[in-house]
């Protein structure tokens, strides 16, 4: 029996006139039927979130505040029903999805008590004039996420955007529909006006691009694909609206000799296997200094070797991405590369899973694909360096710049390197955290804006001043 999943429009199920049966990873079987959204849905979606939009804004902070902080505590008292939606759909492991769901709870009760923080100020300009300054909602914003960390990366963009006045229409990755569906309901029931929040199920090239341009929406968050980015940067341009893009990664993990090996190399492989390497903050950059650089992925191979897919790690949480990866793989193997660990998968039969296992190539040029181009896998590349400047070098030789790592016991070195990676998240003597607090987002073609923290507040509102004559 599979779960049916449909609209979520103005506080009421919209019934799907037709539904797509989204086959899981793991065993190949339909599991979930999810309604095919049309740009007639997109309009209900926009509609309501319009007309709710003054009341919603108005509401007086406190109650705001109190709505969100009891979606939080909801997601708690859920959490179980709530995690076994993303396995069923992601075949990601218990703990992952525990971690996820946990996080997501967090992001409301985080900016359930800051819903009146981005507060502005008093100038002072002249003597005949008061100045003040305040941050106004955008009105309605739209939020399309991906399908590798589902609730987790909507409540990122719902939570902030809810605090500072926003309604929202959201288009989850069709794969991965349901939690954040099953989140709209939940804060129905806790209180958030009908209209508030609206789910439209369905693909990007339909339901999403509809989002980008209805005149209705106001503003975009998008977490994706770089490619999918820019073609909504083209609509929002065209527009005159602003964007969050959180899109792909590439990032440096960049290992000095005098570095706790051990913290290091157990750091290096959880950046990489974490949720199959499908997370756009993934480590897939090793850089390791030439006097331990083989000692060191002799290290890091055999704690990978200590991790199986199934147990540590989930599949491919979709079909054309396992096919991507084992493209990857095919190709590196032609062209004569050898893993010390992982490698080529052959003939899987889609019922046993599209498992890929976590795979390490010790010494790849700079140039090579792997080491140019997102593989949205558990793929680690590692490349020798002589020293700081070097390492530096290969460090911001990438199109991306989401998130990096330096290890080394020198602290100098250490706010040297961080300061100078090109990424928006840098870890020293870690692999870079998920807490709630930290904004996040990348530079060059990881994106732009920043999500969580207090910094995404500030790009869920926009600034006006109010000029009095005294
Ligand atoms: P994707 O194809 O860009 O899809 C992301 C979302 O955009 C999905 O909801 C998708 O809908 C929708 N979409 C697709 N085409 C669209 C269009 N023309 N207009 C509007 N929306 C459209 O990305 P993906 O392949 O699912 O996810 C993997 C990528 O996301 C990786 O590159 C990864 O690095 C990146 N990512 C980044 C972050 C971050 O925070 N920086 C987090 C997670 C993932 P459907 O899939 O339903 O068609
Ligand atoms: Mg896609």
């Amino acid at each position: 029996m599979s779960t049916v999943v449909d609209h979520w429009i103005d506080g009421t199920t919209v019934l799907g006139r037709d539904h797509h049966d989204i086959r899981g990873t793991v065993d190949n079987s339909v599991h979930v039927r999810v309604a095919v959204g049309s740009a007639k849905e997109v309009a209900l979606a926009t509609e309501a979130a319009s007309r709710a939009a003054a009341d919603w804004r108005w509401l007086d902070g406190p109650t705001r505040g109190r709505i969100l902080r009891a979606i939080a505590d909801r997601i708690r008292e859920q959490s179980e029903e709530l995690a076994a939606i993303e396995i069923a759909d992601t075949g990601k492991t218990p703990a992952t999805a525990a971690a996820e769901i946990e996080i997501s709870a967090q992001y409301f009760e985080f900016y359930g008590t800051l819903v009146n923080l981005p507060v502005g100020d008093v100038l002072d300009v002249a003597r005949d004039q008061h100045v003040y300054t305040k941050r106004e909602p955008f009105g309605v914003v739209g939020v399309i996420t991906p399908w590798n960390l589902p609730l987790n990366q909507a409540a990122r963009a719902i939570a902030p955007a809810l605090a500072t006045g926003n309604t929202l229409v959201c288009k989850p990755a069709e794969v991965t529909s349901q939690s954040t569906v099953r989140l709209a309901q939940i804060a129905e029931g806790c209180g958030l006006p009908s209209g508030v929040l609206n789910v439209v199920c369905g693909s990007g090239s339909v339901v999403g691009e509809a989002i980008v341009r209805d005149p209705r929406v106001r503003k975009v968050a998008f977490t994706g694909s770089v490619g999918v980015g820019r073609a909504i940067g083209q609509i929002a341009a065209d527009r005159l609206i602003p964007l969050t893009l959180e899109l792909g990664g590439k990032s440096a993990c960049i290992v000095f000799d005098d570095a706790d090996l051990d913290r290091a190399a157990e750091e290096a492989v959880r950046a990489f296997v974490g949720n199959a390497g499908q997370v756009c903050s993934s480590g897939t950059r090793l850089l390791v200094q030439d006097t331990i650089h083989d000692r060191f992925v002799e290290r890091v191979s055999e704690l990978v070797r200590e991790k199986s897919p199934g147990r540590d790690y989930g599949p491919m949480i979709t079909w054309p991405q396992f096919r991507t990866v084992q493209g990857y793989l095919t190709e590196a193997h032609q062209s004569g590369l050898t893993p010390s660990v992982g490698g080529r998968i052959e003939n899987r039969d889609p019922s046993s899973g599209a498992y890929v296992p976590a795979t390490v190539y010790p010494d790849v040029a700079p140039d090579n694909k792997l080491v140019r181009e997102e593989i949205f896998g558990p793929v680690l590349v590692t490349t020798p360096f002589s020293g700081e400047d070097e390492a530096l070098r290969l460090a911001n030789d990438s199109d991306f710049g989401l998130v990096g790592a330096v290890f080394t016991q020198d602290i100098s070195r250490a706010f040297r390197v961080a300061e100078r990676i090109e990424a928006g998240q840098i870890g020293v003597n870690t692999w870079v955290t998920g807490a709630v607090e930290t904004p996040f987002g990348g530079c060059k073609a990881s994106g732009y804006g920043r999500e969580k923290g207090i910094e995404a507040l500030h790009h869920y509102s926009q600034m006006k001043s109010v000029i009095m004559r005294l």
